[in-house]
């Protein structure tokens, strides 16, 4: 595509969707303007690829997932398509860069963190990859709030994206169908065996939205599918010429209020009602879509699972899996043995977190209520379920019950999609062991081919080339551009280890970085940060097993060393904080006060800021990371080990050349392997060494006693910071209860404070040493590229071919 074709499209859009010619055109009119464009060349290039698929008759992949933390798209489409010149010029008629453009557009934020940007990296890969792929999940009027801090406090805000966000989707009112909630059912034998009728019900109208996400130099475009809620009878007119004009309105936003707001909860669920509904609403509305099509195109559902793949990311698309039998059954007159063969071999599952208060369990009567004929499958796959294990295991009362999906009047969502799942898979090496040795333990003896692991990834065309294109210039000097498609030939970049002139290169451009990060956050948010500083970063969701808190306790023993002593020798520093916390989240929330107040304290006093600077960015999303990523020179991975699954933010640092401090945790443990640990800094407990501590009793004033430092801490905590006690920290860390210290931040206090001074060390004495260190970071870093975890997927999950093959 050409300059002066790109410019007619635009032109074509403002005359026609705004009525003004381009010299009148206002921003937001070409911003919109020119993601139409874009638009119609990913829907032209879908069409392209539909053909080609429809003459293979190949397999697809339908990516499940509550969550797509999409953040911009404008420059990822633009780059992927490799149309940045030609829009840059058609732009220069308008006195505007790209990049102005790029600013109009608000990030896209339906979901939370980790898991959400895992289904948005992997649509990328899947498109670039050439796989067949669908995402789908819930246009959500409001994504995740807009974090403010108000006096250290943080307060939400609604997130409303869709003024400037709905121009990227198509609206496809030809794939509309009805969900059904609530009524009753009846069961009547006839000789045709079991019919089953749903009456009473509620109808609430799925309406497609489609949105295009490109691949780099591929032919494919991935789809993803969002599902907004509407309801059915638009206006009950007898209410309506009633007078009623109030409870006919009402009525109206019991449906739309489905698809209304994400649950800002990460890592945790909610037992609520309205979650529920949300949940039952994607995996209805996306079911009978793929079984419509997959009809359409090739006729048999018996052929489903040899057609297409279905994924359920994390547990809360799991009622995709009753629901996939209720329409074999009820819609399609399917026996139950055949539906659950077709069932089985179709759905796969991905865990991501063994903690229990983030394991889904739903009350039975809510969904007997709620979802009647689910509730019956469930029900009746249970109780095959069991009375299976009873034949395996006679006896074993306690193994059966721990197996089972229905205990207590609760079902755990969990052992459902292990059960119905022809694949478990964990998202890093550790957590997949882990699974195994714990909550699976006994589907693993059971099925031990079921499980298996695939390593989260990133989509490193968007947290490399397009966030560090500083960086993508002297990797293009040094390798080429191979590891663009092929992220493993960074592995090329080692052989300049030694290469002063390219050390000291990427000395400057993370200097460079440092720079604009420092500015945008002026801009932003009126700090100041000096860039000759070392950047200490941990930017992730605020969690108590991330252990921000444990951050802090390193950054307060600095702050007493320089209290001692303002003209003590130390390597300056800056430390970042990006975080936000789920609303109810009481902890969280008062480590963010903390962190805000410590930061507010040492601003105050002219001599300890010299060597110390603390900073809370407002609002961490997706934008936000992709500025921060390549100015960063530490990174921050301190999750006690056990928890963290994988992470991908750990992953997103290294690849821009940060230097890792980390447990050995989630995919820390497979980053170590791959670089060296000569070039990681890894300390603390391992996971095992947690659990026998934990099983011994964890008492955390054992360190209290015996470590000078950390008495000083407490104390600190407890006069507090900016005229504010922090006691109820220093109570949670040492008496809390059930347990103080729960995610043992005492116990790796003191081997996280010396690593911290080996790493400030190193920085100060030997920046040498630490740009090989991070040249061998960036090297090593390919393995961690989504498009090889999608290569793993559809190779060993999937059996999805790529039309590349
Ligand atoms: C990558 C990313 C995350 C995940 O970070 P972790 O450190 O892996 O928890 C969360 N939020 C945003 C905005 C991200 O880009």
């Amino acid at each position: 595509m050409t300059e002066k074709e790109v410019r007619t499209l635009i032109q074509g859009k403002l005359s026609r969707y705004f009525g003004v010619l381009p010299q009148e055109a206002s921003r937001e009119q070409i911003y919109k303007a020119v993601v139409m464009s874009v638009r119609d060349i990913l829907l032209e290039k879908r069409q392209q690829f539909h053909k080609v698929m429809k003459n293979k008759k190949g397999k697809r992949v339908y990516y499940l997932c509550m969550e797509f933390l999409l953040g911009r798209s404008l420059k990822n489409n633009v780059y992927n398509l490799g149309l940045q010149d030609a829009y840059e010029k058609a732009l220069k008629s308008y006195e505007l860069t790209l990049e102005d453009l790029y600013e109009e557009e608000p990030d896209a934020g339906l979901g939370n963190g980790g898991l959400g940007r895992l289904a948005a990296c992997f649509m990328d890969a899947l498109a670039t990859g050439d796989y067949p792929a669908m995402g789908y999940s819930i246009r959500y009027d409001y994504g995740l709030f807009k974090q403010k801090i108000v006096d250290g406090w943080q307060t939400e805000l609604p997130d409303v994206w869709l003024p400037g966000g709905e121009v990227w989707l198509t609206q496809r009112t030809d794939k509309s169908c009805i969900v059904k909630f609530d009524g009753w059912v009846h069961e009547e034998w006839s000789d045709q065996g079991l019919k089953v009728t749903h009456g009473g019900y509620k109808e609430v109208e799925a309406v497609a939205y489609d949105m295009m996400i490109s691949g780099k130099n591929s032919e494919a475009v991935s789809v993803l599918r969002l599902w907004r809620a509407r309801n059915v009878s638009r206006f009950d007119m007898k209410l309506f010429s009633q007078g009623d004009y109030l409870r006919c309105m009402q009525d109206e936003n019991e449906a739309e209020v489905i698809s209304k707001v994400l649950y800002p909860a990460d890592n945790h669920y909610e037992g609520k009602s309205l979650r529920l509904k949300q949940q039952y609403f994607l995996v209805s509305a996306s079911l009978q879509n793929i079984i419509n099509d997959h009809k359409h195109r090739y006729g048999p559902l018996n052929l489903l699972p040899e057609m297409a793949a279905i994924h359920i990311n994390d547990t809360h698309p799991a009622l995709a899996i009753p629901e996939l039998m209720r329409i074999l059954m009820d819609e399609n007159g399917f026996t139950w043995d055949d539906a659950w063969a077709i069932t089985t071999a179709t759905f796969a599952y991905t865990n991501h977190t063994v903690m229990a208060e983030a394991l889904e369990t739903w009350q039975e009567d809510l969904i007997a209520r709620r979802l009647p004929r689910i509730h019956m499958i469930i029900k009746e796959i249970n109780r095959r379920f069991v009375s299976e294990l009873w034949n395996i295991y006679p006896g074993q009362h306690a193994l059966i019950d721990n197996m089972s999906i229905m205990s207590n009047g609760m079902i755990r969502m969990a052992n459902l999609c292990v059960v119905a799942s022809h694949k478990v898979n964990g998202v890093s090496a550790l957590h997949s062991e882990i699974i195994k040795d714990s909550i699976f333990n006994g589907f693993y003896r059971l099925w031990p081919d079921k499980f298996t692991n695939v390593t989260n990834g990133i989509a490193h065309r968007r947290w490399l080339c397009q966030s560090n294109p500083e960086l993508c210039a002297l990797l293009n000097d040094c390798i080429g551009e191979g590891y663009v498609q092929d992220a493993s030939q960074l592995s090329k970049f080692r052989k300049y280890e030694n290469d002063s002139s390219v050390l000291n290169r990427l000395t400057e451009i993370k200097l460079l970085k440092k720079k604009q990060f420092a500015d945008y956050a002026y801009k932003k948010e009126g700090v100041l940060i000096d860039p000759n500083t070392v950047f200490d970063v941990q930017a992730k969701r605020m969690h108590e097993y991330k252990r921000q808190l444990l951050n802090v306790m390193n950054i307060i023993s600095l702050y007493n060393e320089l209290k001692d002593d303002p003209n003590k020798k130390m390597q300056p520093q800056t430390f970042i904080f990006g975080a936000k916390a789920a609303p109810s989240y009481l902890m969280a929330k008062k480590i963010i006060k903390l962190i805000c107040y410590l930061a507010e304290d040492i601003r105050k006093q002219p001599k300890i800021r010299e060597k110390l600077n603390v900073v809370y960015m407002e609002d961490y999303n997706v934008s936000m990371a992709e500025r921060l990523m390549p100015a960063s020179e530490v990174s921050e991975q301190i999750s006690l080990a056990g928890k963290e699954a994988s992470g991908t933010g750990n992953m997103k640092f290294m690849i821009n050349g940060a230097l890792t401090v980390g447990t050995l945790d989630g995919a820390n443990v497979e980053m170590s392997e791959a670089v060296g640990s000569d070039n990681i800094f890894i300390f603390g407990l391992r996971a095992e060494e947690v659990d026998e501590l934990w099983t011994k009793g964890y008492n955390s004033s054992r360190y209290y006693n015996t470590d000078e430092g950390l008495r000083r801490i407490i104390e600190t905590l407890i006069r507090g910071f900016n005229g504010e006690s922090f006691s109820d920290m220093a109570n949670y860390l040492l008496t809390g209860s059930p347990v103080a210290d729960p995610y043992m931040c005492m116990a790796d206090y003191e081997s996280y404070r010396q690593t911290q001074q080996k790493i400030k060390s190193l920085y100060a004495e030997d920046p040498a040493r630490w740009a090989k260190m991070s040249l061998n970071n960036i090297a090593a870093a390919g393995i961690f590229s989504a498009d090889r975890s999608i290569k793993e997927y559809a190779d060993n999950i999937w059996h999805l071919k790529s039309l590349k093959s």
